[in-house]
């Protein structure tokens, strides 16, 4: 019998487009003759819609983009919800950010009871926060930069002193981000004083917990790790991009940006940085899949800036494209993280 796979994407979310054209891709990658295909869509206002199987791959995303019945709450989802008929037996979340990536949507499939691929509740949620992540981070002695952190309403009863303290403990320029999010949205780099208020101001837009970080000058190497218990690396892969720094435009729109990968790295930089991904990922208990981000300093200092739980998954994103260089294609990873999926849910039992 061939499986039911859940693909869960679009989202009430600034990467519902993303999501759309990763749905496609993993339709045009799945196996049919191990799998039929269960698209569930979530439009821009976060209705979840389940469609037709699809014993075939999506010819276009105009496909994927489900139309409603007009009956409000679908019952094909009321079914799906609780394990009825047509319910899937493994779903893959092709979500990021907040609902997608943070727990919550994995807190759903937890009480469904059903397979999902990647991170579970305590990974995404801990993942997500940037300020407890990092907190995580130093606990296991992994480099970072230096960080100062507050809330909305200690920046308000506090400014002054906050300021002074990032001045002497972070220096210029300092990196300004929300907590809570991905893809540079609300990140902006401080050079001064004035600045800093500005950028603290953008990120509490998104956010009420910020982060502030020393701004270090560094090529940015990332790396995919997959796995559960003993998770693998990938190799490396750098980043180069034109702009300032890789922010949202230089992520999706300029183009500009050129990956090289494998890294040009020393053989020591290489084995500090798969150590590091490892640590990280063991140290917020992740399963399936994560992307660790680092820097690394003229001098091969390296220092871990973050992991994403659900990181880029199109075929050009760099978690798929460091997996190709490692010798997993596409279609066999995401055939491997299934089962990773089936194998973690396995073990809950
Ligand atoms: P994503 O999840 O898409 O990787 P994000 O929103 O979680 O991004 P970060 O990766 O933390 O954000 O930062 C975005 C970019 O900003 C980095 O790739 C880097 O170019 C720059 N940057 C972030 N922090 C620093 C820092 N402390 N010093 C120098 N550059 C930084
Ligand atoms: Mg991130
Ligand atoms: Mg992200
Ligand atoms: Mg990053």
């Amino acid at each position: 019998m061939k499986k039911k796979l859940g693909l869960v994407y679009g989202g009430k979310s600034a990467e519902h487009e993303v999501s759309l054209s990763t749905a496609r891709a993993v339709t045009q990658a799945v196996d049919f003759d191990k799998y039929e295909v269960v698209p569930i869509y979530i439009t821009y206002d976060g209705e979840w819609r389940k469609g037709e199987s699809l014993e075939s791959s999506a010819k276009t995303i105009e496909e994927l983009r489900l139309e409603g019945d007009g009956s409000g709450q679908p019952d094909s989802i009321h079914d799906f919800l609780n394990g009825g008929t047509g319910a899937p037996d493994v779903i893959f979340p092709l979500l990021h950010g907040t609902n997608g990536e943070d727990g919550t949507v994995q807190g759903l499939f937890e009480v469904m009871n059903v397979p999902y691929v990647g991170n579970g509740v305590l990974a995404s949620s801990a993942g997500m926060d940037k300020v407890v992540m990092k907190q995580l981070f130093a606990q296991v002695g992994l480099k970072q930069v230096p960080y100062v952190h507050f809330i909305r309403t200690g920046w308000v009863k506090e400014q002054q002193q906050l300021v002074d303290k990032m001045e002497t403990e972070l220096g210029w320029p300092m990196f300004v981000k929300p907590a809570n999010l991905g893809s540079s949205v609300g990140i902006s780099m401080a050079t001064d004083r004035k600045g800093l208020i500005e950028a603290v101001d953008i990120a509490l837009k998104f956010d009420r917990k910020i982060i502030v970080e020393q701004g270090v000058t560094a090529r940015e190497i990332e790396m995919g790790v997959m796995g559960n218990d003993e998770p693998l690396c990938s190799v490396s892969g750098e980043i180069k991009p034109v702009a300032a720094f890789y922010d949202y435009e230089a992520k999706y729109t300029d183009g500009n940006t050129t990956l090289a990968i494998p890294a040009q790295v020393t053989e020591e930089v290489k084995k500090t940085m798969e150590d590091m991904a490892v640590r990280a990922f063991k140290v917020l208990d992740c399963s399936g899949l994560v992307r660790a981000d680092f820097f690394v300093t003229a001098d091969d200092e390296v220092l871990i800036n973050e992991v994403n739980t659900m990181p880029g998954f199109t075929p050009t994103s760099m978690f798929p494209l460091l997996w190709q260089k490692t010798g997993v294609a596409y279609p066999e990873l995401i055939n491997g993280l299934i089962e990773l999926a089936m194998e973690r849910h396995a073990e809950k039992q």
